[in-house]
């Protein structure tokens, strides 16, 4: 039981979707083998639609663990796209670089090695959709950056923001969570409440929020 939605749902709609083939298969299996967290199934399949429609020029992303969700992202449009993706776990980012190499994506996937929060105070370039998918309990912290580093027409694409469903129901938080859930909490009512924002927050896989800049407000 996910905590966002049921599990007959969650099955369901995980159907539905067909299973990945090469590269993708290759890193799924290997993920699962090794216990290191990657996307989940439709929220992936999210992700790939998103970035599909949105055609970015350049993406961010926070957390690359084994670079699955990079290559999928990489996979998801027919040209060349730059992706810029964060990660602080050496082993990571060995095995990143690895996979980014073999599989031939090391043209246009970077992986900068480093706290997401200490990176970002240093980047300045802008990016067309940034992938938040690292440090659950500093989504809050990361925010004004991705802001400041978000393009006009940019969207954030926040993972996890439901966290076991915790985020939504005190009765399932678990006492060693709970400064995560609050910091979700708080990032959740930041992007939801600033009327600057215009915010969707989807209750798929461990819940996916999607922000971007109201292009109307006065
Ligand atoms: N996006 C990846 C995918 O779907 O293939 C999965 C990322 S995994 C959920 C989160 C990763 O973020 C882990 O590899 C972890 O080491 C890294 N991480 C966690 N907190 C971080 C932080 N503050 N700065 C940089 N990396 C962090």
């Amino acid at each position: 039981m996910s905590g966002v939605t049921h599990e007959y749902m969650e099955e369901y709609l995980r159907n539905l979707i067909p299973d990945k083939k090469g590269t993708l298969k290759k890193l799924e299996d290997f993920a699962k083998e090794n216990s290191v967290p990657i996307i989940q199934k439709e929220a992936g399949k999210f992700l790939e639609f998103m970035i599909n429609m949105k055609k970015p020029k350049r993406v961010l992303e926070l957390g690359t663990a084994i670079g699955y969700s990079s290559i999928l992202m990489a996979e998801s449009v027919d040209y060349k796209l730059p992706i810029v993706t964060i990660e602080r776990d050496d082993n990571m980012v060995t095995l990143a670089k690895s996979n980014i190499k073999l599989y031939g994506y090391d043209d246009r996937i970077d992986i900068i090695q480093g706290d997401c929060l200490e990176v970002l105070e240093k980047l300045d370039d802008k990016f067309d959709v940034i992938f938040m998918d690292a440090g659950k309990g500093h989504y809050n912290h990361f925010l004004p950056h991705c802001l400041r580093l978000l393009n006009d027409d940019g969207i954030i694409i926040a993972d996890n923001v439901l966290f076991r469903g915790m985020v939504a129901s005190n009765d399932l938080v678990k006492r060693r969570k709970i400064t995560i859930v609050k910091r979700m909490r708080t990032y959740l009512e930041m992007v939801s409440s600033n009327e600057d924002l215009i915010t969707s927050v989807i209750p798929m896989g461990d819940g996916i929020a999607i922000t971007k800049r109201r292009m109307d407000h006065e």
